[in-house]
């Protein structure tokens, strides 16, 4: 896809396409001039806006429209192509619509379209006396947009701990660990975003406690504040080595930017690394931190690394990728002792580490729930519209878990994705919308150069049908129980993942 200092690709939109040249449904990469522009056909109607993905700049003629929509191949965001909103995450940004004629016969782009005005939305009829989220992570970030998105004018508050939220947290164990993405694009908008926005963010603070009878929220330095909504979006926090493995020795562990820039300290100065754990996380920092030329090694309980996730095929795919990268695995194995440098597993094996990387897990933070009497589930329970026990209090992220439409299960999922629809769902019935979660959970996860894709939800399965060929890149993974899909992974394969994330909505238990 050309970007604006590329030469474009596709037909000159300016001059004009015989209609015929796009079908009911297509999908078209071409330009006004140097700029590229996405055309698209519904029927009779043509719509025309920017063919780059705001979050990760994905392609847009290579996504799938749905309806007057279109969503990006790469991480599922969607975006109306009436008016070019974003529509659903990761994208948060919106892109430029572009005026489209037709006259004989022809379809012509002509212009940039002028920007629509904004929403007149809900709550100058009503809603909150003021909101406030605890926690700036991607649920609480994106429920604070999409108040404002809505028309909500209310005194808008998300109180954080870290003091540098929000931020693109998936990036921490990727390129920025890498090295190859700079901290510019770490902030999820620049800091007078916010501001414009008229949304309050206060960094460094803890909430210390939830009072829902009397709608108020304690804060770690006394202070106490009012609410008429609350959202918790407390995410989730690492789960720790015990204690005495901890002691005298230096456990990294990855959340926060901080984290990631003190294990970017501690590798400069290191030969060898080892991460203890093969999960996600675990797997991406062992990948940058080959990038960055490290020996390292990854100790894990599991025979493949990510089988309960992933399966055993694509397990051992990942396996096999990382070796030919140099990782080398110590599976079937738990550390046993960490002590002078020195990582010493169960089966006796001595493991020499400079850098030591724990990635074993998260449990959600739900304490304050807990402490405010709201009930649980393994998490904090909410209902379709994201609501909790307590009156005015929803929640969302890596911490709610709600009943999924889709497996008729409640679950509990912990992507950044899921949190992010989730906060915009979570606002959207603050305000009094009621809008029940339906979406289809998604993850990304990256490997080098391979990227996988995995939507649906699968805890159990009981066959695993691989179509195309893993080791070759191209395949579709499909997790079912009793016939039915209830995930998909693919790698290069976007089309297909966005085919079945559609199939899935409408395929509801
Ligand atoms: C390194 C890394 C890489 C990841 N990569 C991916 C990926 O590739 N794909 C994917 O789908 N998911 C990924 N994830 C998971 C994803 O980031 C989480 O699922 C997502 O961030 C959850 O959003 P959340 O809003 O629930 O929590 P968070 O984003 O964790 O936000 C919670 C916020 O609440 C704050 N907080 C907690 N307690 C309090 C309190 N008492 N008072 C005030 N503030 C508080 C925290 O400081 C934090 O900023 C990754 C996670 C990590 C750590």
């Amino acid at each position: 896809m050309g970007g604006d200092n590329t030469t474009p690709t596709g037909p000159d939109l300016g001059r004009g396409i015989p209609v015929n040249d796009l079908t009911d449904g297509g999908l078209l990469a071409g330009h006004v001039g140097q700029k590229p522009v996405l055309l698209a056909r519904l029927g009779s109607e043509w719509f025309a806006i920017d063919p780059v993905c705001s979050h990760y700049s994905g392609p847009l003629p290579e996504g799938l429209m749905v309806g007057d929509t279109v969503r990006c191949p790469w991480h599922h965001a969607c975006f109306s192509l009436r008016t070019g909103e974003a529509l659903r995450p990761p994208a948060l940004n919106d892109l430029s619509r572009w005026v489209v004629e037709l006259r004989d016969g022809r379809v012509y782009v002509t212009g940039k379209a002028p920007k629509p005005a904004p929403p007149a939305g809900p709550s100058r009829t009503g809603g909150p006396s003021s909101i406030v989220i605890i926690g700036a992570g991607a649920a609480g970030e994106s429920a604070a947009e999409t108040l404002r998105r809505e028309g909500y004018t209310g005194r808008l508050t998300l109180y954080d701990i870290d003091p540098d939220a929000p931020y693109d947290r998936p990036n921490l164990s990727k390129d920025y660990l890498a090295g190859t993405a700079s901290e510019e694009w770490i902030p999820l908008h620049p800091p007078e975003f916010y501001q414009e926005k008229g949304i309050e963010i206060v960094r460094d603070s803890r909430v210390v406690a939830l009072e829902p009878a009397a709608r108020r929220i304690r804060l770690q330095n006394g202070a106490i504040r009012e609410y008429g909504a609350l959202l918790l979006a407390t995410g989730a926090s690492p789960v720790r080595l015990p204690a005495e493995m901890e002691r005298g020795n230096r456990i990294h562990y990855l959340r926060s930017l901080k984290d990631s820039k003190e294990i970017i300290a501690a590798s400069e100065k290191a030969r060898r690394a080892v991460i203890l754990g093969a999960s996600f996380i675990g797997l991406e920092v062992a990948a940058s931190l080959r990038a960055r030329k490290l020996e390292v090694h990854v100790v894990a309980p599991d025979a493949h690394p990510l089988e309960r996730v992933m399966g055993a095929e694509l397990g051992g795919f990942i396996q096999r990728l990382h070796e030919e990268h140099g990782v080398i695995f110590h599976l079937s194995q738990k550390a046993r002792q960490i002590a002078g440098g020195t990582v010493t597993l169960e089966n006796g094996e001595r493991l020499q580490a400079d850098l030591i990387v724990a990635g074993i897990g998260v449990r959600p933070n739900v304490e304050l729930a807990e402490g405010a009497g709201i009930t649980m589930d393994r998490g904090v329970l909410v209902d379709e519209q994201l609501q909790t026990s307590a009156p005015g209090v929803f929640a969302a992220g890596d911490i709610a878990r709600w009943p999924d439409p889709h497996t008729g299960e409640r679950i509990r999922v912990e992507h950044w994705v899921v949190a992010q629809r989730q906060g915009q769902v979570a606002a959207r019935n603050m305000l009094g919308l009621r809008q029940p979660l339906d979406a289809i959970p998604f993850f990304w996860s990256q490997h080098y150069d391979v990227p996988i894709n995995y939507v649906g939800h699968a805890e159990r399965w009981d066959r695993v049908v691989v179509d195309g060929d893993i080791d070759a890149r191209d395949c579709a993974v499909r997790f079912q129980r009793n016939g039915r899909d209830l995930a998909v992974a693919t790698i290069y394969r976007d089309l297909e993942s966005l085919k079945a994330e559609v199939e899935m909505e409408h395929a509801t238990v």
